[in-house]
């Protein structure tokens, strides 16, 4: 199995997508080093790591973050080829960027192989409630409508956060056996 490391570890490829300013590059850190900075750092080519341990597996998972490109609408499929899973994130305060992640759903599904990457909605800035334009019904309803999970989270708090990398990691022992 290529992706075992000698030691056993299991590479995860995971992708961060989504508008600018819906919070990637902070989750990125908030997954990786488990803090909030701001303003966020933007990783660039490379990527954040975070080593978890699973029922028994050892996963080293790669969180890559764009480097800024989505401004400019050009994300190189390059990015996301090979990624095992694909955060596709909106700011639940900011609807265009709701829209904007349907699209990336779309565009993520005609490109590849049902089950190879794994997709999943994230809703971001659950902290700023008072704030909201996009429901969390409404982000449900999407999800489903396209077969992927979903999760609200705060990168700000860390809310929902480790929850979402446990079903990341979930979503690839389960491939493995
Ligand atoms: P990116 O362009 O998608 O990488 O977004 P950033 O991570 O740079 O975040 C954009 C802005 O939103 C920054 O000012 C962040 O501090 C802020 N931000 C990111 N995540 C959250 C969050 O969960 N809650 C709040 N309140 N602000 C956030
Ligand atoms: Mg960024």
């Amino acid at each position: 199995e290529a992706r075992r490391r000698p030691d056993r570890t299991l590479r995860v490829k995971m992708v961060l997508l989504g508008s600018s300013g819906v919070g990637k590059s902070s989750l990125a850190l908030r997954f990786s080093k488990d803090r909030f900075q701001n303003p966020s750092p933007t990783v660039g080519c490379a990527y954040l790591t975070r080593v978890m341990h699973l029922g028994g597996a050892t996963l080293r998972l790669e969180i890559w973050d764009t480097a800024g490109q989505e401004k400019y609408h050009s994300v190189t499929p390059l990015y996301y080829r090979g990624a095992h899973a694909a955060l596709v994130v909106y700011d639940i305060c900011k609807k265009e960027t709701f829209v904007r992640a349907q699209l990336w759903i779309r565009e993520l599904q005609r490109q590849y192989v049902p089950g190879s990457t794994v997709l999943f909605l994230v809703g971001n800035k659950g902290d700023l409630d008072q704030d909201r334009q996009v429901s969390a019904q409404e982000g449900q309803n999407l999800a489903e409508d396209k077969g992927v999970s979903f999760t609200e989270t705060s990168a700000l708090s860390g809310h929902q956060v480790n929850e979402l990398l446990g079903a990341v990691g979930r979503s690839e022992t389960n491939k493995q056996t």
